[in-house]
């Protein structure tokens, strides 16, 4: 298989980032880069997707590596994961071996997954401000994004998600489940402990507040359930105008913020204790003070775990983000180089200390039960945008029968276009293509 072959197959198969990113994984590879890591390191607390699916196919992951790496031309192949992770080392290492990939064991830090921190980690360079591991030789992809080239290169396209369901629930689980399925389907499984409760899809750091319909996606990692009451839906119900008010009435300018903050001890010129002095007060910043706010990772540690205050340096990072978004603002970084700050050793967020703020340690300890599939709903909603670029355009039609792994969205104009090829996530009839995908196995 040659270079041109491989991307073609796995765009065709519509693999995106897995890991929450959802950029399209053809286009990723395209580029020109002599490091592939395999990211492994899963470091949202109450996760475990990543784990079972290292511990089940670890031979998918290593094999599908190697070919990358030998199509690709690529130098070095590592595969990073956490240390702690016993099972998956033991699971994964032979395969490694064979392949000749270079292991690398992480610490058990918040956040070790993200691309800008583990590329550091992995090949000590720091990806500078602005801009993606491209810029340093380098390709990272999350460990199932791997699983789903593998896939791919067998002519199976993406039509399942790996998740964990947990929190306040009575059976907490890590399954695979067909895209579109709902949350609300899932929480019949996992079965709620209390009656109110709020869900957040994705990891407590950064996962968002969604509503009991909302559809799996490939890039959705988890659900989560928690009371209303409980600080992590708090925060993630404040309004921007609260979060405003507040910081002007009781950021007292500790620094706290920015010294935790992941991307300021990479280096990176992103101070958020400014930004909230300059939101809160009609103060005149340099503008690029303000910019930096487009170098916001959103990880949460300056909100949910740094800020004595309680307040959301990230809210209004994020907001400012839309803002200079609409207007084309970019941040320019003046190409200085760019080295981790000495401190960062010592203000690395232990994952247990995090737990602890959060307020998520009755929950850190299970180990969700791995179910390795469910039984499929009779129903399923699936977006026409559930990665980075334009929305896929349907080509099926209302009263459409269609079969499990069948292409129903395609991206616009082919090649031209960022976006991804969707397929039908079980067997069933088509019933409604806009603003969503949905298929009805009770139809057929
Ligand atoms: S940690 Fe909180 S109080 Fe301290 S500077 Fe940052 S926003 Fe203000
Ligand atoms: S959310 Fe806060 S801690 Fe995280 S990168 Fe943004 S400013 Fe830094």
């Amino acid at each position: 298989m040659d270079r041109d072959e491989l991307l073609q197959r796995i765009t065709d198969a519509g693999v995106v980032g897995a890991g929450g990113g959802g950029f399209p994984a053809g286009v990723k590879l395209a580029g020109e880069f002599i490091h592939y890591i395999a990211n492994g390191a899963e470091c949202e607390p109450l996760l475990h997707k990543d784990i079972e699916l290292m511990k089940h196919y670890p031979d998918v992951i290593a094999n599908t590596m190697r070919i990358i790496g030998d199509t690709l031309a690529v130098d070095n192949i590592y595969f990073a994961a956490k240390e702690k992770y016993s099972q998956v080392w033991e699971s994964i290492n032979p395969s490694l071996e064979k392949n000749n990939i270079i292991p690398k064991y992480l610490e058990d830090i918040f956040p070790a997954g993200d691309e800008f921190d583990l590329v550091e980690t992995v090949l000590g360079k720091v990806i500078p401000p602005a801009n993606i591991p491209l810029t340093v030789q380098t390709a990272v992809n999350n460990v199932e994004t791997i699983y789903n080239i593998g896939r791919a290169l067998d002519d199976i396209p993406v039509t399942h998600k790996w998740l964990t369901v947990t929190g306040d629930v009575v059976r907490p689980f890590t399954a695979v489940v067909p895209i579109g399925t709902t949350a609300e389907y899932l929480l019949e499984l996992a079965r709620p402990k209390i009656k109110n409760y709020c869900i957040i899809e994705g990891g407590p750091m950064m996962g968002n507040l969604v509503q009991p319909d909302e559809p799996v996606k490939k890039t959705t990692s988890g659900f989560i359930v928690v009371a209303p009451e409980h600080p992590l839906i708090t925060y993630r119900k404040m309004s921007i105008q609260y979060a405003l008010r507040i910081a002007a009435s009781v950021c007292m300018q500790c620094r706290a913020c920015t010294d935790l903050c992941p991307r300021y001890l990479l280096g990176h010129p992103l101070e958020p204790h400014r930004i909230m002095r300059a939101s809160a007060m009609p103060l005149s910043l340099p503008l690029n003070v303000m910019t930096a706010a487009l170098l916001c990772s959103e990880c949460g540690v300056c909100e949910q775990f740094a800020c004595p205050m309680g307040l959301s340096p990230r809210k209004i990072n994020a907001e400012l983000k839309i803002n200079f978004g609409e207007q084309g603002v970019k941040f320019q970084w003046n190409g200085d180089e760019i080295a981790p700050r000495e401190e960062r050793e010592f203000r690395r967020i232990p994952s247990q200390r995090l737990a602890e703020r959060l307020g998520i340690l009755d929950y850190i300890n299970i180990h969700p039960e791995f179910i390795p599939s469910i039984s499929a709903p009779e129903r399923v909603i699936i977006r026409l945008k559930q990665h980075t670029g334009v929305p896929a355009e349907p080509i099926v039609k209302i009263g459409n029968k269609v079969e499990i792994g069948q292409e129903i969205a395609r991206i616009p104009n082919g090649k031209d276009k960022l976006g991804a090829n969707i397929h039908s996530s079980i067997n069933g009839t088509i019933t409604s293509i806009q603003p969503d995908i949905i298929i009805e196995s009770g139809e057929e």
